[in-house]
């Protein structure tokens, strides 16, 4: 079967100052339909990044300097500009970390649903756009939708309007929706309650999500696999379950070894000690090894390939197809 999204060797660099730095490198992936994929990481991995390079609207400087993304079987990253606008709305939905960006201060909630309704099926009278745009918002759980219909989003609190930019990315029907740290700017109090609903209803409206976050916790509440980024590269992609009980990758172990209770809610990747290498600054060879106490020789001059472990895929060279070939022992960061 067609995967939903196909994303083969995905490569992203940045000019800034007449210096290019690498910033996502052969990134490989793929999303089945209705599935959960969790992208992990520390900040400056490249997770925002892929996300970007997705739905086509990566920072300026940045640009795809090779791979090929693919959705539903049909080839995206090369499409004109006008068609790549046209498919983000329509295709892939997109959640971010601060539901005012994605909404306009001026405009009635209920209008923002219609027109997005509206931009993607013309042909549909306003009166239905707006009987289906006061469904959206009872789905996603708001009291009083014909009343919350009418107001702007400054009257509606932070969580409220996270509800609000949910319902703006289902609006179109998507195949995909991009969630990039959907809850971080809210309280923790509701943070597992959105987390659920975006689940819910991304369940019910057939769609996949692509979920990023640096809260191991969510992912492990959330989403059917794992792919774990450092440093602009998966060095680890899995099934969930799997990852977090027998990690492959030496710093997907550190990952889980640094974490007392996985499923804790609010567990930072920045916990861990050390730190990722500068964009400006990435190693030759395994981007881990100046932080992996097996690094060999090999390491520090070729780059391992993601290759399957048995339980997951990961990108070590010590790891073999037996999977769990890193001795514990070995696994520290300095
Ligand atoms: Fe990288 Fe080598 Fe450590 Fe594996 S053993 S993570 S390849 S440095
Ligand atoms: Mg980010």
């Amino acid at each position: 079967k067609t995967p939903i999204l196909e994303v083969k060797n995905l490569t992203v660099e940045i000019s800034t100052r007449g210096k290019t730095l690498r910033a996502l490198d052969g990134v490989d992936f793929s999303i089945a339909e209705g599935e959960i994929l969790g992208m992990v990481g520390e900040s400056g991995a490249g997770k925002s990044m892929t996300g970007q390079a997705l739905i086509g609207l990566l920072p300026a400087g940045a640009r795809i300097t090779s791979g090929e993304l693919w959705l539903e079987g049909k080839r995206i990253d090369n499409l004109p500009d006008r068609e790549r606008e046209r498919l983000r709305g329509k295709s892939i939905g997109a959640i971010f970390q601060d539901p005012l960006t994605s909404l306009d201060p001026l405009m009635k909630v209920g209008e923002q649903l219609v027109e997005t309704i509206r931009a993607h099926r013309p042909e549909m009278p306003r009166a239905q756009a707006k009987a289906r745009a006061i469904e959206l918002l009872r789905e996603t759980g708001i009291p009083s939708p014909e009343v919350r219909a009418e107001q702007y989003p400054h009257q509606f609190s932070g969580g409220m309007r996270q509800r609000v930019v949910i319902a703006l990315a289902l609006a179109a029907d998507p195949k995909l929706i991009i969630a990039d740290e959907p809850t971080t700017a809210l309280d923790v109090s509701i943070q597992a309650q959105i987390i659920s609903l975006l689940k819910r209803l991304a369940h019910e409206h057939g769609a996949s999500i692509m979920l990023i976050t640096h809260d191991m916790g969510v992912i492990a509440e959330t989403a059917d696999r794992v792919a774990v980024l450092y440093s602009g590269e998966i060095v680890e992609i899995g099934n969930v379950a799997d990852v977090i009980s027998r990690p492959q990758h030496p710093y997907t172990k550190g990952l889980m070894g640094s974490i007392p209770d996985i499923h804790a809610p609010g567990l930072w990747l920045e916990q861990i000690e050390g730190s990722m290498p500068d964009l400006a600054d990435r190693p030759k060879g395994c981007p881990f090894h100046p932080r992996c106490r097996a690094a060999m020789e090999k390491c520090r001059e070729c780059r391992p390939p993601l290759a399957s472990m048995g339980t997951s895929d990961a990108a070590c060279w010590l790891a073999s197809p037996t999977g769990n070939a890193v001795p514990d022992s070995l696994v520290r960061f300095h």
